[in-house]
């Protein structure tokens, strides 16, 4: 498999949208299941911690990078699997399962669905990142979330089990999916229902015109780095509370979106960091509302209040 193996002492900057980040340890891109669950009950043994990253869209990487083993799915868990057209059931008629890798781009997954006349994701059109990253992080945009077409997920527990998850195992919430045990998400399965192709064809232009408006671009970013409260946008309160535009080192809050934070070129994950921290005390001073990060702190952090993955 061109592409897997493991890698000492590997630099993540070019693994994260940020462009930020120190080395792991240990970088596994593994190339199969098997691999992952040897690796995994390996890791288990040796006392090493495990980081799994998807297509690093949503993640602050430390400036000390990240010790132990990262393990990041590469082209072989990089498939799709349509299944029947269920059109002989009542039921299920006009609608079809697609079991994806966790590695497909869900860029490349919502295009194809869409060429196909499979709808149900097109919202998710523009979102960076792999299948895996977005189930586990219920990704979603203008009012559709990735939980709503979801049926099952397959993966590899931390300590090397393969396991099948149903539906029911997954709880998934804004912007979170929460399950008994931790796994590497491999494969996820979406029901999707048949739709015109005209029409999802219109419903992504529209989002990508949306977010072309609303996103600010030309600087590496992670998208938003904040979770919206309940009934609110992060966004709007980093505007009120006046920080558009603040700079640290060399990471921005952007002018055009308060919900951005863009790295002006050779930025650290401590420029960042300090601007979230900036954001959240300045919100708090001037609105009395706490924004919860949405973007993932991974690996060391020289900081109490630092969430590993
Ligand atoms: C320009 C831009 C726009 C964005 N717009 C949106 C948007 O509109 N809506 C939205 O929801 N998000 C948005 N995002 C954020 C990001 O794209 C999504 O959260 C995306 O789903 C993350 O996927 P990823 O593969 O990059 O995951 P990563 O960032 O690599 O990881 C995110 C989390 O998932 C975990 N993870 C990743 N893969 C796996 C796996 N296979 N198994 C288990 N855990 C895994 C990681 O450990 C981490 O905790 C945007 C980001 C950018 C840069």
């Amino acid at each position: 498999m061109a592409g897997a193996g493991l890698r000492a002492d590997e630099s993540l900057r070019r693994y994260a949208s940020f462009r930020i980040g120190g080395p792991a340890d240990l970088l596994l891109i593994p190339p199969s299941v098997e691999a992952i669950s040897l690796a995994f009950s390996t890791a288990v043994q040796l006392g090493i911690p495990v980081t799994r990253l998807g297509g690093g869209t949503n993640l602050l990487i430390s400036d000390a990078g990240v010790r132990g083993l990262v393990v990041r799915l590469g082209r072989a868990f990089d498939y799709r699997e349509w299944g029947e057209s269920q059109s002989d059931e009542p039921a299920k008629a006009g609608k079809v399962t697609v079991r994806t890798g966790a590695a497909s781009s869900l860029g490349r997954f919502v295009s194809e669905a869409v060429e196909l006349g499979w709808g149900g994701i097109e919202f998710a059109a523009g979102i960076p990142g792999t299948v895996g990253g977005g189930a586990l992080m219920n990704a979603g945009a203008f009012g559709g979330e990735l939980s709503s077409t979801i049926i099952g997920a397959e993966g590899v527990t931390m300590t090397g089990d393969v396991v099948r998850l149903d539906r029911s195992q997954l709880d998934f919430s804004y912007r979170r999916l929460e399950l008994d045990v931790d796994v590497m998400i491999t494969s996820v399965s979406f029901s999707l229902r048949r739709a015109s192709v005209e029409r999802l064809k219109g419903v992504v232009e529209s989002v990508q015109a949306k977010r072309k408006r609303k996103q600010p671009s030309g600087y590496p970013n992670a998208g938003s780095i904040f979770k919206n409260p309940s009934g609110n946008y992060a966004g709007k309160l980093i505007e009120q509370a006046g920080l558009r535009g603040t700079v640290v080192g060399n990471a921005r809050i952007s002018p055009d979106h308060g919900n951005f934070i863009v790295n002006l070129g050779g930025a650290k994950a401590a420029d960042v960091r300090a601007l979230m921290h900036l954001v959240q005390e300045g919100v708090w001073q001037k609105c009395g509302i706490w924004l919860e990060p949405e973007v993932k702190l991974v690996g060391e952090w020289n900081e109490a209040s630092a969430v590993p993955s």
